[in-house]
This record gives C-alpha cells, sequence and structure tokens, in this order.
C-alpha cells in the first residue's frame, strides 16, 4: 500500500551544507572515538538522528523575535509574553522559565517529594527525571501498559500507564509513600508512544480516590494530543489547542522541555495550575539555581522564540506532516523487513535489534552494534536504548539485561527531508544482509555513572 506522503508545511530560506565522507573515513573517526557515536564530532556525521532536543529548525518568525528580546534582569517583557503563551496554549497562570526540562524538574521535585524513599508514579520516566526524583530521596516507579514490550503488535497508546498496576501499587504501599504521580507525554522511553485522554483521565480519578497529586512531563505535549485527535473517539473534531487544554485540566501543574514540542534550542518551563503556595516554594528555590524568577537560565531572546515556538508547534498542519515523516521512514523500514516499534511513535522510529541481531548477546550490545554499522554504511549517527545504556546492577555490578534492544532514529523538527529518510531507510537494508556476520563490542574504558556517553569500546575479535 503506497503511503500517503504530507508535504512539508514551510519552504527553506536558510541551509546548511551536510558533508559526506568516505567510508575509510568513517571508519577512522568510528575507532577515534572509541565505538560510541557520542563521541564522533558532529562535523563527520551526515545525518544526525542522535536527538530531537534541541536540534530544531526555528522558523522565521521565531528568529525575528531574537532580535526583539529584552535583556533586563527583571521583568523583561519577553517573559511576559512567554506567559501570555504558556496562559493561552496550555491554560495555566504561574509560569516559571527554567534553563531546559531538568532545570524544572530540580526546581519542582523537592517540594513534592516531602520524605526519603517515597516512590514517584509514572508511565516510563525519562532519564534525567528520574535522576532528579532520585536526587530529592525518591524512588521512581514505572507502571506503563505490558503492550509498549511487545514491539511487533499494533496498539494505539503504547505510553499508557496500566492503571491496575497504578492503583494496586497504591493499595499496596498506602498513599502516605506516594510522593505524587508524573504523566509522560508522549512517553519517550517506550518509544515516543501516546498517552490517551481517557488513560489521563483515568490516572487523576485514580489520583483522587487516594488524595495524590498529579503532574505532567509535558515535553511532547502537542505530538500527544495530536495522536489523540487522529486516534481518540470524539476528538477528532476538536482543535490541537482544545485537546491540550483538557490534557492540563486533569494535572497540577507540568516540567516541559521546550527543546522538543516548543521548537526552540534551549530552554524549560515550569508550570503550575492554581497552587499558589508551591508557585512562590518553587520561584524562591529558582534563583539559585536557575536564575531569577523572570528568566531562569534564560536570555530574553531565548524566552522570545521559545513564546513563539510554542504556538507553531500546536498547529495542526505542522503536526500533521512532522507525525507523518515519523510514519514514512518506518513504513520505509517495515516494507524493506527490518523490525521497529509499531506503530510509530511522535519523534522516532525505534528499530529491534535484537530481532536483527539474535547472535549478538546483550552484553554485547546489539542495538550499539547496529548503530555503530548504520553510522559506517551511509554516516547516519543513531543512538543507543538497551543494555549499553541500563548498565549494571549497582549492588552486584553485573550488567542487565534490556527487555529491548533498541536503535533510536529520532528525528530533528522541519530539519531534515524525506529523502534524507530514504537514505536511513536504504542503509539499514543494505545491512541487513551482512546482519549475521556483525560482532559484538566489548569495554575498552567504561565509567561508572552514565557510561554510556563516553565509554570506550571494541569489537571483540
Ligand atoms: C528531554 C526530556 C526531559 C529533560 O529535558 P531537558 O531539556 O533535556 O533537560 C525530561 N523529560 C522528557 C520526557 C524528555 O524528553
Amino acid at each position: 500500500m503506497a503511503f500517503k506522503r504530507k508535504p512539508e508545511p514551510f519552504k527553506i530560506k536558510m541551509v546548511e551544507p551536510l558533508k559526506t565522507t568516505t567510508r575509510e573515513h568513517r571508519e577512522r573517526a568510528l575507532k577515534e572515538a572509541g565505538y560510541n557515536p557520542f563521541l564522533l564530532k558532529s562535523e563527520d556525521v551526515y545525518i544526525d538522528l542522535l536527538t530531537d532536543s534541541g536540534t530544531g529548525a526555528m522558523s522565521d518568525y521565531q528568529w525575528a523575535g531574537l532580535m526583539l528580546g529584552d535583556e533586563a534582569y527583571a521583568g523583561s517583557r519577553n517573559y511576559y509574553n512567554l506567559v501570555d503563551a504558556v496562559k493561552e496554549i496550555i491554560g495555566y497562570p504561574y509560569v516559571i522559565p527554567t534553563h531546559q526540562g531538568r532545570g524544572a524538574e530540580q526546581v519542582l521535585f523537592p517540594s513534592l517529594i516531602k520524605k526519603k524513599g517515597q516512590y514517584v508514579l509514572g508511565n516510563m520516566h525519562f532519564d534525567t527525571t528520574k535522576a532528579h526524583i532520585e536526587l530529592s530521596g525518591g524512588r521512581a516507579v514505572n507502571l506503563i501498559t505490558d503492550k509498549a514490550f511487545n514491539t511487533e503488535e499494533y496498539y494505539d497508546w503504547k505510553g499508557n500507564f496500566d492503571l491496575d498496576k497504578l492503583e494496586d501499587f497504591i493499595k499496596k504501599h498506602g498513599r502516605d509513600e506516594i510522593a505524587f504521580i508524573l504523566i509522560t507525554v508522549t512517553c519517550n522511553s517506550s518509544g515516543g508512544q501516546p498517552v490517551s485522554m481517557e488513560n489521563i483521565r483515568g490516572v487523576r480519578e485514580i489520583a483522587d480516590r487516594y488524595g495524590i497529586r498529579v503532574f505532567m512531563d509535558a515535553a511532547r505535549f502537542a505530538e500527544n494530543a495530536y495522536f489523540i485527535k487522529k486516534r481518540e473517539k470524539g476528538y477528532e473534531d476538536k482543535s490541537i489547542v482544545e485537546i491540550v487544554h483538557e490534557m492540563f485540566s486533569y494535572t497540577e501543574g507540568f516540567t516541559m522541555s521546550a527543546k522538543k514540542d516548543a521548537i526552540v534550542n534551549i530552554g524549560g518551563i515550569l508550570g503550575i495550575k492554581e497552587d499558589v503556595e508551591l508557585f512562590n516554594e518553587c520561584r524562591a528555590r529558582t534563583v539559585p539555581m536557575e536564575g531569577f524568577i523572570t528568566y531562569g537560565g534564560l536570555a530574553g531572546r531565548d524566552m522570545e522564540a521559545l513564546a513563539r515556538g510554542l504556538r507553531e508547534g500546536v498547529d495542526f498542519e505542522y503536526l500533521d506532516y512532522r507525525i507523518s515523516q515519523v510514519e514514512y521512514l518506518g513504513e520505509r523500514l517495515r516494507e524493506g523487513g527490518i523490525p521497529i516499534q509499531y506503530p510509530t511513535g511522535g519523534h522516532a522510529v525505534f528499530v529491534d535489534a535484537k530481532k536483527l541481531l539474535p547472535h549478538i548477546p546483550y552484553y554485547q550490545f546489539p542495538a550499539q552494534v547496529l548503530v555503530n554499522e548504520l553510522y559506517l554504511e551511509s554516516g547516519i549517527r543513531a543512538v543507543e536504548i538497551g543494555s549499553f545504556l541500563l548498565g549494571r546492577d549497582p549492588e552486584t555490578g553485573e550488567q542487565l539485561e534490556s527487555p529491548l534492544e533498541l536503535v533510536r532514529l529520532t528525528i530533528p523538527r522541519r530539519v531534515y527531508t524525506n529523502d534524507h529518510m530514504d537514505v536511513v531507510a536504504d542503509a539499514f537494508i543494505s545491512i541487513k544482509d551482512r546482519a549475521p556476520y556483525l560482532k559484538g563490542l566489548e569495554f575498552v574504558y567504561e565509567p561508572k555513572v552514565l557510561r554510556h556517553f563516553t565509554a570506550r569500546l571494541r569489537p571483540v575479535e
């Protein structure tokens, strides 16, 4: 079945040349990078699908906003523009700008985690979110639907909470042991998979029954709203902003990395619906950690670009093109016999490396092998989401086995064309035939914490 591509709802008015390299050049570069593409120079990369964070292309309107930056320490006009945009798009009046999403996390979480060891219940927490929960004395628990782990089986809402697991957990541990519930939309860690409105409402109902607070990790709130419009009954005629308002009506506050759906290169937001006391407490914490309450680590010009990006990110035509590009890459890969997390999510296609390289055991990192081969084949940089990322058991030191070994192809917003997507799909298809001959990896250097960023590897002899 031919896939109907949505054309780009923009024209290109500035370009950055891409460098193509020879295979010999890439072999040398990868070796020098210790077989860890995080250590590659971006100049040696042709198509960079490492992340969709801060890598989007701003519009002419956003760039024009930079010139209107009011770099006042306190009360700049760009801050007030940002507050207006959040009120309009999300519907919350209390806004604190932060340097990025994790800035909002470090300002909010200490107010919500009241005693050491309290649980924060999520569908699936993002890694810095988990880290900030732990730094604030909490414990992060994932309660996502099991359907998320079956990559081949179609399911509309692979980001949903398992509501039975959620309620059982609360009953078992008691409400006093729960700090709050955090809903991540879309669920980055399960493949940019959406959470349905019904599920968000269900979380709220359970939380109300036990008197537990609910917050949103809102990095990809607009992409999530798009999926609700496309897939959930009763929402097909609602606008994205109407859907967004309803999503946030069930939560009390949000942390947002603006580097995703708000299409800026840097920035974050903490938003609060009505709890003025919480807002004041967070504001007090913002000053020593992020910056004064009306800039939070951002320049006035950054806040202006962010205010404008928030509005552009909820445009239906843009979202329709965006999600359709991700879907297009997924379709091309499936047609070529490459196993992926299906259906594709909002910001990335996840290739199932365990299925493609069944001969490589988890402790030799099959998805990392595939990431490296993709770079050697066509200069494309992807990222491993599997056992290499997961790391070792902190107590026994043993390598943990990840339930999934995935290669994440993260698509920057408004940056690459569908011809680039074809290059990516074709690269995988040429690798497929030689997949059985690829060799696993072993460590040459393994740092103790967050090892995947700086570790050095070599192919097993
Ligand atoms: C990116 C991201 C964060 C952290 O935001 P930064 O801007 O990178 O600090 C938190 N949660 C989710 C779901 C994210 O995708």
